[in-house]
């Protein structure tokens, strides 16, 4: 019994499993719920990431076994709360972030949680409703579901002026690329700012770049349409990167002297390289991007360019260094004020049906955040 005075009870509902790789399908799940700690969404929205498309993709579902349940950040209404949960209330709109610092880490007990290093949302127990068998849901949440149970300090309510179906970015495309900025980098007003790789991390980068008051916010992609939507997030100049070389182009736009800072949302050995290659004296690079396994970079140390005599710095964040908590409320006042645009992140909606379409979009590259609408 919950503090509320709740019996835990069973539920069925539909979820998008991912029974192999590249293999998805509606199919109904059970749980029982919700546990202590946990509380019960009726999703409304949830977006689709690149991490997912990795574990989609994956022949052996990097390390997850089949089926599992993807999604891991999103917007819904509390149905029902579980025990010690006294943060949210059913009713309330919530949207979940994928960050849960584990408090126990070298990082957490010296007080830095936002660079948690075992971040993880504990996770639910699913069941196939068909035989029973356990549904696993990697990063520990797993939205992609109409009514799924979800570690409540993942989930962090929302005022409800704000419909509930725009909050569906917040909890990793937004905390990631707005965070790089605002929390891992922390751009100051008049720097000026590159942002490699226009997805919807990157794009939110720029966002932040321009609330952060950057005097320059300089978005470099392949991609026109892509840099059409930077210029509309909060872009200054763009580079397309097919017409010119970047670091030229860039140190050519700051009257020759490169970019105080530089976010790498591409994860590739190249870009970030060229990251490095763009910083003014003292700058300092972010990697955002997910590398390959194996991938590196060679940089110079020593000469005029070299890291001595520019004192450049090379750093990387997981996640915008987010603490949903405190950033996702953080940012749905940004969205309130007109800091953060919010709509113009989701550039396709799809069915629980359709969810491969998103990772088609993804493929194609042709789209900012494709969004599950429910
Ligand atoms: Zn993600
Ligand atoms: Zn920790």
């Amino acid at each position: 019994m919950d503090r509320s005075g709740a019996m835990s009870k069973s539920y069925q509902t539909r979820a998008a499993l991912l029974a192999a790789p590249g293999q998805l399908a509606v199919e109904e799940v059970t749980f029982e719920g919700p546990a202590p700690g946990q509380v019960l969404l009726r999703m409304a929205a949830a977006g689709v990431c690149h991490t997912d498309m990795h574990v989609y993709d994956s022949p052996d579902g990097r390390g997850w076994d089949f089926p599992m349940i993807l999604g891991h950040e999103g917007s819904g209404v509390v149905e029902a709360v579980g025990e010690g949960v006294n943060h949210l209330q059913v009713g309330d709109n919530a949207a979940v972030g994928c960050r849960v610092p584990c408090g126990s880490c070298a990082m957490c007990q010296r007080g830095d949680t936002r660079r948690c290093m075992a971040s993880s949302a504990i996770s639910p127990s699913i069941q196939l409703a068909k035989d029973g068998s356990a549904v696993n849901v990697p990063m520990g949440i797993g939205l992609f579901a109409d009514l799924i149970p979800v570690d409540a300090a993942a989930a962090v309510r929302i005022e409800p002026d704000i419909p509930v179906e725009k909050l569906g970015t917040l909890g990793c495309a937004v905390m990631t690329g707005a965070g790089a900025v605002l929390h891992s980098a922390r751009v100051w007003p008049g720097a000026t700012v590159a942002v490699i790789g226009c997805g919807g991390i990157g794009l939110a980068a720029i966002q932040g770049a321009a609330a952060a008051n950057a005097d320059k916010v300089i978005a470099v992609d392949l991609n026109e349409q892509k840099l059409e939507w930077a210029r509309r997030l909060g872009a200054t100049h763009t580079v397309n990167a097919t017409e010119s070389d970047t670091v030229t182009e860039i140190r050519s736009l700051t009257n020759d002297q490169g970019v105080d800072f530089s976010f790498e949302a591409v994860g590739s050995s190249a870009t970030v390289e060229q990251a490095m290659a763009m910083l003014a004296y003292g700058g300092t690079a972010t990697m955002i991007g997910f590398p390959p396994e194996g991938s590196s970079v060679t940089l110079p140390i020593g000469g005029p360019n070299g890291m001595f005599r520019t004192t450049t710095t090379l750093t990387v964040t997981h996640g915008g260094d987010g603490l949903p908590m405190f950033d996702l409320p953080l940012f749905a006042q940004m969205y309130r004020d007109g800091r953060l645009d919010l709509d113009t992140m989701v550039s396709h909606e799809v069915s629980l049906e359709n969810l491969g379409e998103g990772f088609d979009h993804m493929r194609a590259s042709d789209s900012i955040r494709t969004i599950v609408r429910f």
